[in-house]
């Protein structure tokens, strides 16, 4: 099994490493660090929770390191862009974390949070800026932003930021940064556009899939409740009656079902926090900082929050409906199970919910197993082969996905 020490690391990022407990390279950092300490490109399939952080991070500061720069008001030399505010902070945090007693600055730029304090932070000059590409391209263009130091440029979860809409952004940003750099690229999935992304921002990349999706899956157990729609509610409640549903996270398609949820749950005295595009970037990070810290036992969260939670026991998660598109369900349940340990996923399927379960089994290649001894248990004809119930949402999203594509795309996306 390879060894960090066997990584031409800095010792003093080593000792870093060392202090974090961290015993063996994950298997995206074995493949990218040696690479990325060489000065190549890369192109990677990983997914959150595989380790990928530290593996574009290690390497990024050492090079910084290695050739400390003094830099002048509003210089960057290392981006790093993700999707949502919650990715770009948690990766902020784990620099900050890989970083700790190294002389190195850096900063989180998101929206949601005062414009004016960003503006002030960059006049010093960071090293490792992680942002979120709207704000980004807010501070860029007010020239707030310098790149002739750049050296390192990251795209995270490159698909996420398609699926927002974020693509042109990202086509600006990195036609603004200089041609000499290396640039790492991550994504969860490879669809076409990102494909042709990848072809136009890196050179000659070294491609890297190391997705440990079916690990991860593994240590999951999932199963299935059928049930009525309207008795979703009083199921999840009977649920949470048993104390051994310990930490549990909730989603939902859509924030209007959030309300829903959370109202039943102060009723029952459940406690419990919630995090959708209705709350403001710091009712989120507070949200989430009490699950974290076991302050509150249920999370209720939007698709939103799906990729990019580092929260390491989470007992449950449950699906109050089953996601339209199937990729965000391996995302929710890849919540639970994380740094090696069990986790439970349970799927509430109301009849709506059957056309998606399909999909999501087709996808993940398994039969989720069905609970019935529950007081709530319902049971649906089997959906003949090919024919669909399709959601109200997947009508929505259809309906309007007919239009622009694009444009459709980011209006369902405003339900999260
Ligand atoms: P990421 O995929 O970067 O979101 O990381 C997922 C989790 O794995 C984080 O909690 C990291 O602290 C942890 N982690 C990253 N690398 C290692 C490693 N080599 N050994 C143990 N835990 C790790």
């Amino acid at each position: 099994m390879t060894d960090f020490n066997s990584f031409k690391l800095l010792p003093s990022i080593l000792d870093i490493i060392e202090a974090k407990g961290y015993k063996h390279p994950t298997l995206v950092q074995e493949r990218t660090i040696p690479v990325l300490l060489k000065g190549h490109d890369v192109l990677g399939i990983a997914q959150t929770g595989t380790g990928k952080t530290a593996s574009f991070s290690l390497p990024l500061l050492d090079r910084l390191v290695k050739k400390k720069k003094q830099l002048k008001p509003n210089e960057i030399r290392a981006l790093i862009i993700a999707p949502t505010r919650e990715l770009a902070t948690q990766i902020h945090k784990s620099v900050l974390s890989y970083s700790e007693g190294l002389d190195i600055s850096s900063a989180v730029i998101i929206g949601g949070v005062r414009k004016s304090n960003q503006i002030e932070l960059m006049t010093s000059g960071i090293d490792i800026v992680v942002a979120t590409p709207g704000r980004f391209m807010d501070l860029m263009g007010g020239g707030h932003i310098l790149f002739d130091q750049l050296e390192v440029f990251v795209l995270d979860e490159a698909d996420m930021m398609l699926d927002m809409g974020f693509y042109d952004d990202v086509k600006t940003i990195a036609s603004k940064l200089p041609v000499k750099k290396q640039t790492v690229m991550f994504s969860a999935t490879m669809p076409k556009q990102i494909e042709l992304l990848a072809k136009s921002i890196l050179v000659r990349p070294i491609k890297i899939a190391a997705t440990q999706q079916s690990s991860t899956l593994d240590k999951v157990s999932q199963s299935v409740y059928t049930v009525l729609e309207e008795n979703k509610l009083p199921l999840l409640l009977n649920l949470l009656s048993n104390d051994s549903v310990e930490r549990v996270l909730v989603f939902c398609k859509a924030k209007y079902a959030v309300a829903d949820i959370v109202e039943a749950l102060i009723k029952n005295n459940i406690s419990n926090g919630e995090i959708h595009s209705n709350r403001t970037q710091n009712e989120r990070n507070q949200a989430i900082k009490d699950f974290t810290e076991g302050n509150v036992r249920v999370l209720v969260a939007t698709d939103l929050a799906s990729r990019g939670l580092h929260i390491d026991n989470v007992t449950h998660v449950i699906n109050y409906n089953m996601p339209d598109d199937a990729t965000f369900y391996v995302h929710r349940i890849g919540r639970t199970a994380r740094a090696g340990r069990e986790g439970t996923a349970i799927s509430f399927c109301s009849e709506r919910d059957l056309g998606p379960l399909r999909k999501v089994q087709k996808l993940i290649q398994l039969v989720i197993p069905k609970i019935t001894k529950h007081p709530f248990h319902h049971e649906y004809a089997p959906l003949k082969k090919g024919h669909h119930r399709p959601s109200s949402a997947s009508l929505r999203q259809r309906k309007t996905m007919s239009q622009t594509k694009i444009s459709a795309k980011k209006k369902f996306l405003e339900h999260l």
